[in-house]
């Protein structure tokens, strides 16, 4: 253990999820990579949903920080602030959701405990539908409507939730069932759950579930549910934390692929449009944004600083299409690891869209879960020189690969020969 592991032992929860054995210090970045206190380089394919959407150290979003630090920082709220009318009227405008209003928040957490917040306030109701097997956040609101309960410490939650299913496919009851069947079972559960409760406020849904393992349930299943939600008025609460700016590739937002369903009633943004500066936000029709009927500030919501990093990192994600690159590069990446799972008994399925790709382990020769050989993978990666990341159910058994949506044709080249590699050492 090295000397800043064990000082972080010492001092930071033990629940504090870490990678690797031997945890890494990350210490600067750029483009696609970073380096490590050793001065080792690393492709990074997980970066890009955590906190860096676009690249490194971009230099556009770089100078856009450092002048707006050098020029002010003060309350986003109390004051009129002209970085955060811009960003909100072009998120508004991108949202897809008419009469939308904004409010920018500093982290996913926080978008959807305020989305929630509008939810049962507008509807006067404190039941609230989620997921099997999602995640959204770790308050007491969120965690407390979060699916899967390795995230989830504690049942003590403010808000009563019912789970429906449609998250996960890859086994259970479930797992035989075409994309036609799966919709209908869901359906069926979900009208089973409604007929036994009052209406609840709404249902909130990752379009891919993130944590969950980047699970995707099949294109119109959403569609379907929101139809039934409609007849009772109950909200879709779309949390597009990861799916959000084109990382799915054929769509700016995830719920675009459900495409009939027409967009959420409330969405909730955060993680990379800021490209690392934390900026989260709720976007929702003005009747249900403005359902509050006492004052609220936020202090760090929107202040100048995010919001120029904001402008800048959007700027430079649409003038360089890099949602049309998450497409194509995604797509060569999702074709070169299906062929390398074809090989390989142990990876039961590559999943995902643009770069947002999971690939689901399982013991050989069974549809047993194998959290072991996931860690495998990931240590053999890292020696490798590349991050990846982990995720799924209680047994984590996926893998996730999420690049900075700017990763180049060579560099899905290259990572994909590492993973290629740590994946036939783990079997
Ligand atoms: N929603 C989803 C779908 C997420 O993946 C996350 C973060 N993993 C969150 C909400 C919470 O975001 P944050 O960590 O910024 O609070």
């Amino acid at each position: 253990m090295n000397d800043l592991f064990a000082r972080h032992r010492q001092v930071l929860p033990d629940w504090l999820a870490l990678y690797y054995d031997e945890p890494l210090e990350i210490t600067h970045g750029e483009g696609r990579h970073v380096w490590d206190a050793e001065g080792n380089r690393y492709l990074d394919f997980f970066g890009g949903i955590l906190t860096t959407m676009t690249a490194h150290a971009l230099p556009e979003v770089t100078k856009a920080v450092s002048e707006q630090a050098g020029r002010i920082i003060h309350s986003s709220t109390l004051y009129l602030n002209r970085p955060m009318v811009e960003l909100a009227e072009r998120i508004a405008q991108l949202s897809g959701i008419p009469d939308a209003r904004v409010f920018f928040t500093t982290s996913g957490t926080e978008a959807n405990d305020t989305a929630l917040l509008l939810a049962t306030t507008y509807r006067r109701t404190n039941t609230i539908l989620a997921m099997r097997n999602s995640y959204h956040g770790r308050s007491f609101s969120s965690v407390g409507i979060t699916g899967n309960k390795g995230w989830s410490p504690t049942s003590l939650s403010p808000l009563q939730t019912l789970y429906v299913h449609g998250g996960v496919r890859t086994r259970g009851p479930f797992a035989e069932l075409n994309d036609r069947e799966f919709i209908a079972a869901c359906v069926d559960d979900l009208r089973d759950l409604l007929g036994h409760t009052r209406p609840p406020a709404a249902l909130i849904a990752e379009p891919i579930q993130g944590v969950g393992g980047f699970t995707s349930p099949p294109d119109g299943l959403y569609a379907a549910f929101r139809k039934v939600l409609q007849e009772q008025g109950i909200l879709w609460i779309a949390d597009e934390v990861q799916t959000g700016w084109g990382r799915t590739g054929e769509h700016f937002w995830g719920w675009q692929a459900h495409g009939q369903s027409g967009p959420p009633d409330i969405l909730t943004f955060a993680k990379g449009i800021g490209n690392g500066m934390s900026i989260g936000g709720v976007v929702a029709r003005s009747e249900i944004m403005n359902c509050l009927d006492s004052n609220s500030i936020s202090t760090f919501g929107g202040t100048q600083i995010t919001m120029a990093a904001g402008l800048a990192n959007l700027s430079y994600h649409l003038e360089h299409d890099l949602q049309g690159n998450a497409r194509r590069v995604g797509g060569l990446l999702i074709e070169r690891l299906r062929a390398v799972a074809a090989q390989l008994p142990g990876v039961r399925e590559v999943r995902g869209r643009g770069l947002m790709i999971g690939v689901e382990l399982v013991k050989p020769g069974t549809d047993e879960a194998d959290p072991k050989s996931a860690s495998a993978v990931l240590e053999a990666a890292r020696e490798g020189g590349l991050l990846i990341g982990k995720g799924g159910g209680h047994n984590t058994s996926a893998l996730r690969i999420a690049p900075p949506l700017s990763l180049t044709v060579a560099e899905a080249e290259e990572g994909a020969a590492i993973l290629e590699q740590a994946l036939r050492s783990a079997y």
